[in-house]
């Protein structure tokens, strides 16, 4: 591996504490040394980027990815998805179990990490918490984590029955990784495409009631703190995707308690409304759904106060055909990598002041806290060289047709993004070049 020397550019390191004009020299994948601007005059390496007027930044992690591979490789496969997060910047992805089969084995978890399946920046993976994600008896969590696993979530599903998703606290909290919940009270939500509410009223589609999304997030605060009291353990939950404000609101309150609950919410949560569906576009069609505009801005409020401990994309990629459908019947979801921080910059950086430090904690440092990952989020010495390198006032448009991704189903697809990516290096190599 050749040392890469990044000169010239605004390193912004939120866990190190440091916005400044630094150099940075890598080597051996790791950051070797980080200098004011002219501290490695002299040094040769095979390698110069010249980041005059970008942003040098920790690579970005994102703690929520559909891969598709093994079983549904139409319409991604790790090395396709793993392009995809390169060209968004991202040099840590984690790979959720809804795969066919579902990750619930040793055996699935290691064959979706093997180098062979060709992923061009880490791959990580939370296998099912509960076996087929039926929600019915916890996976085996030891060895799981022994092989790799950085937490347990059935997304797609949530654990439903308090028995169990009390189980999988307890068992979790045991090896020091967190239960990722999918909260949605799915007694509530049959036969629903969408957010309820007067956009569902007029198109006539049954909607899903922000209820459904806060019952789960209530019980689950519930059980971490029964756990805490009866159990002397420190249970860690996970709430993946936040949607509405009243699920923000409960976890601001079980945070202020002290429990141990972190969230995330994905950029299409904090850009667009249920008016995005429109006339039908299933392209605007994800679970949670789109919610109202108080909700998007009860999401801006979470990510600005610090109730949000992260950005995640959801990245969940299908096929033209499975998307062409009539709007109940296609499936839930939008690719995501490529888009995440041109919108964060968009709406949060310049659209309500958020800084650069802040947005790059909610997507390197505070991401790899969540899931533990040694030496990454960070450009300290010593940690791995995965770096991002971005012009921070780039103003561009996203074309859906030029994704790395198999998939185009994004409601993105010309919409205005600020901040494009000029290099994105993982363990010190360059995976991808803007
Ligand atoms: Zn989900």
């Amino acid at each position: 591996m050749s040392d890469v020397l990044i000169l010239n550019g605004r390193l912004v390191d939120p866990a190190s504490g440091v916005d400044a004009a630094r150099d940075l020299l890598l080597r051996g994948g790791r950051i070797a040394a980080v200098e004011v601007p002219g501290g490695f005059k002299g040094v040769k390496v095979a390698e110069t980027i010249d980041a005059a007027g970008m942003v040098v930044a920790p690579g970005l992690v994102d703690v929520h990815v559909h891969l598709r591979e093994p079983g549904q490789t139409y319409k991604e496969s790790i090395a396709t998805g793993t392009a995809a997060a390169a060209a968004g910047g991202f040099t840590s992805v984690v790979a959720m179990p809804n795969t066919v089969p579902v990750n619930d084995s040793v055996a699935g978890l290691e064959w979706m990490l093997d180098a062979t399946r060709g992923a061009c920046v880490k791959l990580f993976a939370m296998p099912a918490a509960t076996f087929g994600s039926m929600g019915e008896e916890i996976t085996d969590f030891h060895e799981l984590r022994r092989a790799g696993a950085v937490g347990f979530t059935d997304d797609g599903k949530p654990v439903l029955h308090d028995r169990v998703m009390r189980e999988a606290l307890v068992a979790a909290a045991g090896i020091g990784v967190p239960v990722s919940q999918h909260a949605e009270d799915t007694r509530l939500t049959g036969g629903c495409s969408m957010n309820a509410g007067p956009v569902a009223f007029r198109l006539g589609l049954r909607g899903m009631t922000v209820e459904a999304e806060a019952r789960i997030v209530e019980r689950d605060i519930r059980l971490l703190r029964d756990i805490e009291r009866h159990d002397g353990l420190r249970p860690h939950l996970h709430v993946q995707h936040v949607s509405t404000a009243k699920a923000m609101d409960l976890i601001r309150g079980a945070k202020a308690e002290g429990l141990h609950v972190t969230c995330e919410v994905a950029p299409h949560h904090f850009t667009l409304t249920d008016e995005a569906i429109g006339d039908y576009d299933s392209n605007a069609k994800m679970n949670p759904p789109l919610r109202n505009d108080a909700d998007r801005l009860a999401m801006i409020a979470g990510l600005m106060d610090g109730t949000v401990d992260c950005i995640a994309t959801d990245h969940a990629p299908h096929a033209l055909f499975e998307k062409e459908q009539e709007f109940e019947r296609a499936p839930n979801g939008i690719t995501g990598l490529e888009t995440a921080l041109g919108l964060a910059l968009r709406v949060l950086h310049k659209g309500h002041g958020m800084t650069l430090r802040r947005v790059m904690e909610l997507m390197s440092a505070q991401p790899a806290g969540i899931v533990s990952l040694e030496g990454r989020g960070t450009l300290k010495v010593g940690s791995f060289a995965d770096v991002v390198v971005f012009d921070p006032v780039a103003e561009w448009s996203f074309e859906a047709k030029r994704s790395r991704s198999k998939s185009r189903n994004t409601p993105f697809d010309g919409a205005p993004m600020l901040g494009r990516v000029a290099f994105t290096l993982s363990e010190g190599r360059v995976v991808f070049k803007g």
